[in-house]
């Protein structure tokens, strides 16, 4: 069973780091991939280069093995740059490379409220589950018949097929985003215990985030 994580990741923090590793190891996971989006259809461009949030993450994730970097949306983007990052699309590419293998998207409760937004949303179950990191106390509200058809009540249900359902998983989510991280730094405060040092030597040695 492999995990999936997109993300901006401007910059990858210890709010991303956390729940990856805690999924890792709830689901007992082969691996968590984390995904960086090139163009993300839903929000703002990110502020920092591809390439430079690439070497963020690598530096964050140096010392967990079961954590990869997974550069698919990239190359696809090098390749075209108009062509916004598809979750469907990358999700089609890694089920062509993995064939059989069990795989689970994770995402976050509050994408999970823009999820029937996304571009062929529904075809997104075709290729993976799709688990939705929650907060404790967390209230999914009424599920349309779509999702109630796909819901698992325990995770062991994810194990018995290779993609299709959907379920809630409650993680320990730290308070924190690329946003207030980015906001810290234009303001020349310090951003430490949010983000690896590694990350924040980076950021210093190359002058990011300096201005919003
Ligand atoms: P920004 O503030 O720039 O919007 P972000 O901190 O939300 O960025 P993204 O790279 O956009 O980070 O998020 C990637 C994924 O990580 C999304 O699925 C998001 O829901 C999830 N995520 C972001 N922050 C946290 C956090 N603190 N805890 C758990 N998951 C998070």
């Amino acid at each position: 069973m492999i995990g999936i994580f997109g993300g901006t990741f401007d910059p990858i923090h210890y709010g991303h780091l956390r729940s990856a590793l805690e999924v890792k190891e709830s689901f007992d996971l082969t691996e968590v991939r984390l995904i960086p989006c090139a163009n993300p259809p839903h929000r703002n461009q990110p502020s920092v280069s591809a390439n430079m949030r690439l070497q963020m993450l690598e530096l964050a994730i140096k010392n967990q093995p079961g954590l990869k970097i997974d550069t698919r949306e990239l190359d696809r983007h090098t390749k075209s740059c108009e062509v916004p990052s598809y979750m469907v699309d990358t999700l089609k590419s890694l089920r062509q490379d993995l064939k059989d293998e069990i795989l689970v998207l994770f995402i976050g409760s509050d994408a999970f409220k823009q999820l029937t937004s996304w571009h062929q949303w529904q075809q997104l179950f075709d290729y993976a589950h799709i688990v939705v990191l929650t907060r404790p106390g967390f209230v999914a509200g009424q599920l349309d018949d779509f999702f109630k058809a796909r819901l698992a009540k325990e995770s062991n249900e994810l194990a018995q097929t290779s993609a299709g359902k959907l379920f809630m998983a409650q993680v320990t989510q730290l308070d924190i985003s690329a946003t207030a991280i980015r906001n810290i730094i234009a303001k020349k405060h310090n951003p430490g215990y949010l983000l690896p040092d590694a990350v924040i030597k980076y950021i210093k040695k190359n002058k990011l985030y300096e201005t919003i």
